[in-house]
């Protein structure tokens, strides 16, 4: 999981809709906490400026290309 801080904005939508408060937010710097993380992905597409993105094994995990929408 990674966030190119060149990218993000501090807008903390990931931090809102983290299911897992994996995200710490302070409000001019934001990160993953990895213990928390499950990688499910989900914040990944809703970040405005693609700033986040997770790779497993060097593949990226793109959710939404996999499930066609949302995961139940
Ligand atoms: S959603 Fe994207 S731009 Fe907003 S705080 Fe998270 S990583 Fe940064
Ligand atoms: S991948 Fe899932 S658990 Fe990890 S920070 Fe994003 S929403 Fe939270």
């Amino acid at each position: 999981m990674t966030i190119d801080k060149e990218k993000c904005i501090t807008c903390d939508v990931c931090n809102k809709l983290c299911p897992k408060e994996a995200v710490k937010y302070d409000c001019d710097n934001i990160l993953i906490e990895r213990e928390k993380c499950v990688l499910c992905g989900l914040c990944v597409p809703f970040c405005p400026l693609g700033a986040l993105n997770i790779f497993i094994n060097n593949e990226e995990k793109i959710i939404l290309n996999q499930t066609k929408g949302l995961p139940n």
